[in-house]
């Protein structure tokens, strides 16, 4: 039950059908009686688990066909680097980059060592609480990109409206909240998201890429940091991470099938977040969200409480009834629940009952 109750921002839950699955496979997958982790990269099995995987995907989010899907290495944090050395380095162009919270604040520094960066607006000084507004933002026509985190996974902010502007390729970190609901790919000439929230374990990173967007770089670069080898090579360049593929397979497989797909995925995550802001705004002389409210994450609840040992209080007592993985991050502090879509309304209404039992048990 525990594992159900797992409000982590990531590595985050996974659906309890998904985990079953993998603790058979691990011994002996059904197709081919051999263990997950001893199975070749370069086996029949997985080359059809590298094609359904890309066909779920295509699936979910409706990609269209003039985008590759590669499932790559090294984080989301090597994309905040790879994407500017193959679009930016040695051309005279600039990108342009919104400085919404901590992990946009360190994609822009890795872009910087590549080429120029021009920042379109800087919530820093509010303490990224907060979205630009359409009429906020400082973008330029010819910025060979623009970049932004959809879901800034620390401070608990999300856009409800993709930013940009016509004929600018934009580029999306979507690490905390893709397959949390339908989206525009088609908007995007890039989306990048790393596995371990929405996807399955840490180990592997989609990159969604539009064809005319992955040209060969201005000036030569390690194969494996082109995205033309993972392209020609179909996500085979070299050893892929098999496990963590398999498990976004079946997480894929468990959203196609069991949950209806990704329309009907979103309606419960806004419903999840619903009820866990309603629960902490009728307390709101005890919580406080980061959050302004129109910008709120549907992912991330940042909020705190007015003293470190009140924090301290509420997470023992969290524990206590098994409500796990609820500190926030080290850069903000405070605390954070992650509704990932493994993270049932259950969980979701278990959290709200402690919210609920800690406020009337303390007198401020
Ligand atoms: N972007 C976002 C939005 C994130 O939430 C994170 C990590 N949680 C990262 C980038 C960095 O990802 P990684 O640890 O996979 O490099």
């Amino acid at each position: 039950m525990s594992n159900e109750l797992n409000f982590s921002g990531g590595p985050g839950a996974l659906p309890a059908s998904v985990l079953q699955q993998l603790q058979q496979a691990m011994i002996a997958l059904p197709d081919t009686g051999l263990s997950v982790l001893g199975m070749s990269h370069r086996s029949d099995w997985f080359r059809s688990v590298l094609d359904e995987a890309e066909a779920n995907l295509r699936l979910l989010l409706d990609i269209p066909a003039n985008y590759h899907v590669l499932f790559l290495q090294g984080g989301s944090s090597l994309q905040f680097s790879m994407l500017p050395m193959n679009v930016l380095r040695g051309t005279r162009q600039h990108a342009d980059y919104i400085a919404s919270g901590y992990w946009s604040a360190k994609a822009i520094p890795e872009a910087r060592l590549e080429g120029e960066v021009r920042v379109a607006w800087d919530g820093q000084p509010h303490g990224y609480d907060r979205l630009p507004t359409e009429q906020e933002l400082q973008l330029s026509p010819d910025a060979a990109y623009l970049h932004y985190v959809s879901n800034e996974t620390v401070e608990g902010v999300q856009f409800t409206q993709t930013p940009g502007l016509p004929g600018v390729p934009l580029v999306a970190d979507m690490s905390s909240d893709l397959l949390a609901g339908p989206l525009d790919v088609s908007r995007h000439a890039m989306i990048y998201a790393h596995a371990q929230k929405n996807l399955g374990p840490a180990g592997v990173t989609v990159v969604i890429l539009r064809d005319s967007f992955a040209n060969s770089p201005a000036s030569p670069l390690p194969s494996l940091l082109d995205y033309r080898s993972h392209i020609s090579s179909r996500s085979l360049y070299n050893t892929p991470p098999v496990f963590a593929i398999y498990a976004l397979l079946l997480v894929t497989r468990w959203l196609r099938d069991d949950m209806g797909g990704l329309a009907a995925m979103a309606e419960i995550n806004r419903q999840k977040a619903s009820q866990l802001y309603q629960t902490l705004d009728k307390h709101a002389g005890l919580y406080h969200v980061h959050a302004h409210p129109q910008w709120r994450s549907q992912m991330n609840i940042a909020f705190s409480l007015p003293t470190p040992a009140l924090q301290q209080q509420f997470l023992q007592g969290a524990q206590r009834q098994g409500l796990h993985g609820l500190e926030g991050h080290r850069s903000l502090g405070g605390l954070r629940a992650s509704l990932y879509n493994a993270v049932t309304p259950q969980a979701v209404a278990s959290l709200c009952q402690w919210l609920d039992a800690f406020a009337s048990s303390t007198a401020l």
